[in-house]
């Protein structure tokens, strides 16, 4: 499998090139120069196979040979090694719960596929390879536990200074070794906009092996086709596709579904599920995009006005509106209507979604409530311990701490301020390169 950039104007590459790169020369995405079927049968066999056995079978044609098959398979297993439960909520509703791993978050499964790969492809350099990340919460945490120790590998994370909350800042900033946390004086997007100033920066390139770890990296994006996989495999046989919303800020996450749909995988339909943020759905709307400056939100790991994934949604359909839009509904939620939702859906049901849920199934809700016939699933991104802020007024109780976080709480927190300037993130850069 080969690579192109999305912006066409530098040459493809393989998997190995792509991942260790994160982005194209030309600033571009990647994006596979064809999008393989899932075998014959395979479908129909997925509530026999394995976890692993599901990721390998859905992976390998994009790694091609660049991974041997005994050190995929090792990869697919232990970047996959928890549970995704599928939990009825409703007799119509039911919620992936995607927030099993070792942070809590879906970002867990993207994160340590891709830390592993990178392992893999640097196991013979003497230079350290740098992962440099920006976060509008999540990916932070998940990318600092998933490389934490990986010998030859430092993680340099942004992330918008009072806009995470308690627990996604310790597992940011409370871990040390080979992780350093910038708490950036500006939001999200002033976090990925240095992160990018940085990538197109060829004297400090030259100097530091520098490479992604956000969504926008294939080895993050393309392993989040697996749990649609393990959706399917625990929906009834007898039941028609189902309609799945997806939790949206930048967009990796719907775009893998999107993948795995175009392999062959029944769903119904997608339903684009945002914040205020409303880039995509307002284009799903008039078939105009304008990129938006972000908004705070509840749901502040979907807080992205300008989302990156959103030009691979496009390239695989072709540039189509009218294709994008018959397969793909977005709604925009307010915050009242997030927080009503927590209440409603925890009172009613005694289920708790954390705020990003809460999105996906308010959206969810109208779209079913409108196809009376079909039935769904909501992806649950987040354990709701991760947003006491929105969760604990909405339900009027604190919400139980896994006792997974016990250790991690007590740690000190470590960051460096920084002002949202490139200069002021490009002399941290250099001033840490290892002599
Ligand atoms: C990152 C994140 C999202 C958004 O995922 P994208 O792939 O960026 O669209 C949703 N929910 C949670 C909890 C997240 O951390």
């Amino acid at each position: 499998m080969r690579y192109y950039s999305l912006n066409r104007q530098t040459e493809p590459v393989d998997f190995r090139a792509a991942t260790v790169a994160g982005q194209a020369p030309d600033g571009g995405l990647y994006f596979p120069e064809t999008i393989p079927r899932f075998p014959a049968g395979f479908v129909e066999q997925l509530p026999e196979l394995s976890p692993a056995e599901v990721a390998y079978t859905v992976l390998q044609p994009y790694v091609g040979n660049t991974i041997p098959e005994v050190e995929l398979r090792r990869i697919c297993a232990e970047a996959v090694d928890f549970p995704f439960p599928l939990v009825p909520v409703t007799d119509r509703i039911s919620a992936l719960e995607l927030f099993h791993g070792p942070t809590l978050a879906f970002k867990d499964v993207g994160a340590r596929f891709m830390s592993r790969c990178l392992g893999y492809f640097s196991r013979h350099e003497t230079r350290p390879v740098t992962v440099l990340v920006a976060t509008s919460g999540d990916t932070g945490g998940a990318v600092a536990s998933g490389f934490l120790g990986v010998p030859g590998v430092e993680v340099v994370i942004l992330y918008p200074s009072g806009k995470v909350s308690p627990v996604q800042e310790q597992q940011l900033t409370a871990l040390g070794q080979n992780i350093t946390a910038l708490e950036v004086d500006g939001n999200f997007d002033d976090c990925q906009r240095l992160v990018k100033q940085a990538f197109r920066d060829t004297d400090l390139m030259s100097r530091r092996r520098l490479t992604s770890a956000n969504s926008i990296n294939v080895a993050r994006w393309l392993p989040q086709q697996v749990y649609y996989c393990y959706a399917l495999a625990q929906w009834p046989s007898q039941a028609a596709p189902p309609v799945v919303s997806v939790p949206s800020g930048n967009f990796g996450n719907l775009c893998a579904g999107l993948l795995a749909y175009v392999s062959g995988l029944p769903v119904a339909h997608f339903v684009a599920a945002c914040n205020v943020n409303d880039a995509v759905p307002a284009y799903l709307r008039s078939g105009n995009y304008s990129a938006q400056v972000a908004v705070a939100t509840l749901s502040n790991a979907m807080d992205v006005g300008d989302p990156s994934n959103f030009g691979r949604i496009l390239e695989l359909f072709g540039h189509e509106h009218p294709v994008i839009q018959q397969l793909l509904t977005g709604y925009s939620v307010s915050d009242a209507d997030t927080a009503a939702t927590i209440g409603r859906v925890y009172e009613q049901t005694g289920y708790l979604p954390d705020p990003h849920g809460a999105v996906a199934y308010f959206a969810l809700e109208d779209y079913l409530a409108q196809h009376p016939r079909a039935s769904g699933i909501f992806l649950e991104t987040a354990h709701p311990v991760k947003f006491p802020e929105a969760v604990e007024p909405a339900t009027g109780q604190p919400v139980p701490v896994p006792t997974s976080l016990d250790e991690l709480l007590r740690k000190p927190k470590h960051s460096i301020k920084l002002p949202p300037e490139y200069e002021a993130l490009r002399a941290i850069l250099l001033e840490n390169v290892v002599a």
